[in-house]
């Protein structure tokens, strides 16, 4: 999920850095076009990329995946999988993925805690205790989430701000972790799809989807719409229902800084 959604404006601007560094001169003809062709190349991977992604409700996104046991997880198969899935996330500009989209039937998920993060975080056969109470009482966050395989949809979705997940590395060996910010967040995402299951099952109803364009037209929404958290929310925010404002994600800051900063305002439900 989340994907960058101007990957044109993120490479032009990592690329201007790195004339910036690389070269005090003014950007020659030939700089430019080595920008040009570097998001152009870009560009085409990306389009590959998407070529491979399972999109909802093709099949590999509607039923749980299989557990992998620990003899698979060490065997060469695996990691040429689990590498090739990376490779897929990376070239789609994703910081988290789960085998489904990848027409892979196996419990696996790749999370990133922010988009400059080189390596993705592997999880294998991960479990979140308690995951399904829906009615436990939890510190919650919502979010207007997308996803890579979920079409140009965005859905606002509640929950738990902090989770305890147990599950195997890329190794094979356990590991037991507390996640919080934006790594519980697409961890909890990716789980869903290893149960069959996607953001338009865990929003709250039909008019907590809409449309990304839609998104950016919210001077066009009726007041209060969907809710009056979901309304005051924009893309890439929590809304923190304990101190009910909206927050930047913890571990998304300097990401956030570098590409959100005109469209941030701090924003509190009535008082
Ligand atoms: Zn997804």
């Amino acid at each position: 999920m989340l994907r960058r959604s101007n990957a044109l404006r993120v490479l032009v601007g990592a690329a201007t850095t790195l004339l910036r560094y690389a070269d005090p001169d003014p950007p020659s003809a030939s700089a430019s076009k080595r920008l040009k062709d570097t998001v152009e190349e870009s560009l085409e991977k990306e389009g590959k990329a998407l070529g491979r992604v399972a999109c909802y409700p093709h099949r590999c996104l509607t039923r749980p995946v299989l557990p992998v046991s620990e003899a698979a997880v060490r065997s060469p198969l695996f990691m040429s999988r689990l590498m090739d899935m990376s490779q897929l996330a990376t070239n789609l500009h994703c910081i988290s993925f789960s085998a489904p989209k990848a027409h892979w039937d196996a419990a696996v998920i790749l999370i990133k805690n922010n988009p400059y993060e080189r390596d993705f975080e592997v999880w294998v056969n991960p479990s979140v205790p308690g995951y399904d109470d829906r009615d436990a009482v939890a510190p919650m966050y919502g979010m207007w989430e997308n996803c890579i395989s979920c079409g140009s949809t965005t859905a606002w979705v509640v929950r738990p701000q902090r989770i305890t997940c147990r599950g195997l590395d890329q190794h094979g060996n356990e590991k037991i972790e507390v996640l919080d910010g934006m790594r519980a967040r697409c961890l909890m995402h990716e789980m869903d799809h290893l149960m069959g299951k996607t953001i338009f099952h865990q929003t709250m109803g039909p008019e907590f989807v809409v449309s990304t364009v839609a998104m950016g037209q919210r001077n066009l929404w009726p007041a209060n719409f969907p809710s009056a958290e979901a309304y005051v929310t924009l893309s890439q925010q929590f809304f923190d229902y304990v101190t009910n404002t909206t927050i930047i994600p913890p571990g998304m800051e300097w990401w956030y800084a570098q590409n959100m900063a005109q469209e941030f305002h701090s924003e509190r439900l009535g008082s």
